[in-house]
């Protein structure tokens, strides 16, 4: 694991950081609380902060406190363990009421610092482990409707690209159940492969979000093609071919993720509308309960059929 060790007595760090680095961790060492701090914020591969109560700068439990916000707003999994020579139980309790996960007593011993790590590393891959199950979406592998909203808050500016796969119920009437899963691994296969976030939101419907907004509708009719060019191999032995409607919603800045995806699900019901595989852009003025002007309409060979 990599191990933030906050200790300001030189002996005291140059010991814990042998015994951490015995037990084949590695160690970012700080002597300072608001050093500490800073370099939590730009390390995100730090997974343990071991942090010394009696500390320049900032009070160590002030630093847990930081840490403890930090993780909860996105950053990976970080355990806390503080670090006191102070025998008052009091300043146990106040080390973990402060977000601490573990208290050890300094200077600590090989024997009971390494298994508490052992203890951390459980705890660390538990908790990686749900946040991947919550955020991925298991039969495709893309991420789900929770991760997306939350990159679109990180990518302000970016075009959000709805895509629903044309006629899939009878892809699954027809070839069943597991030819329809077939082709929604083939699809995300190649969502995966885009050089822009990508998620699965549900059935046959997945979003994209495209940070260079001028190039949103080329990439997705590149995309819509790619797509109709693709051939699922199924059991039985035949190839199965899909097309997809696309909506585009331009970025907008005055607007949260709700009305960006109503705009880019209005743009994809015109899609299916006008016959269905093709791209629809939607315009930034319109109203949320019209229907979107289509600015342009790019269409494969198929002809229009009744929305379903
Ligand atoms: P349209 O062209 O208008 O989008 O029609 P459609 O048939 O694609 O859409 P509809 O909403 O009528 O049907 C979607 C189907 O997708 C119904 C549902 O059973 C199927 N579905 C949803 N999730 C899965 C899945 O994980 N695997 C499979 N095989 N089918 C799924
Ligand atoms: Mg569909
Ligand atoms: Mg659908």
């Amino acid at each position: 694991m990599k191990i933030l060790l906050v200790e300001p007595g030189r002996l005291a760090q140059r010991l814990v950081r042998a015994m951490l680095e015995a037990a084949g961790h590695t160690v970012v060492a700080e002597g300072h609380g608001l050093h500490a701090l800073d370099t939590l914020r730009a390390d995100a591969s730090v997974d343990v902060l071991l942090t010394s109560f009696e500390l320049p700068g900032m009070p160590g439990m002030e630093l847990c406190w930081h840490a403890r916000l930090l993780s909860r707003s996105g950053r990976p999994p970080l355990y806390l363990i503080a670090m006191s020579s102070s025998l008052d139980d009091a300043h146990v309790a106040e080390a973990l009421d402060a977000g601490a996960d573990d208290f050890v007593f300094k200077p600590p011993s090989v024997i009971e610092l390494t298994a508490r790590l052992r203890a951390a590393e459980r705890l660390l891959h538990a908790q990686r482990a749900l946040i991947e199950q919550a955020t991925t979406d298991a039969m495709t592998g893309l991420p789900n409707r929770r991760q997306l909203l939350e990159n679109a808050r990180r990518m302000p500016g970016a075009a959000l690209a709805l895509l629903d796969i044309d006629h899939f119920k009878a892809v699954n009437d027809t070839h069943g159940h597991e030819a329809g899963d077939a082709v929604l691994v083939a699809v995300a296969r190649l969502l995966l492969h885009q050089p822009c976030f990508a998620a699965r939101l549900g059935g046959e419907e997945f979003a994209l979000l495209l940070p260079g907004p001028d190039q949103a509708e080329p990439r997705m009719e590149q995309l819509r093609q790619d797509i109709a060019a693709l051939r699922v191999p199924l059991r039985s032995g035949t190839e199965l071919a899909v097309t997809v409607s696309i909506g585009i919603a331009p970025p907008r800045y005055d607007a949260g993720m709700d009305q960006l995806l109503r705009e880019a699900d209005l743009a994809l019901y015109a899609a299916k509308r006008a016959g269905r595989d093709r791209v629809v852009l939607a315009e930034p003025s319109m109203e949320p309960a019209e229907q979107p002007q289509a600015r342009h309409v790019r269409s494969g060979s198929r002809q229009a059929e009744p929305i379903m």
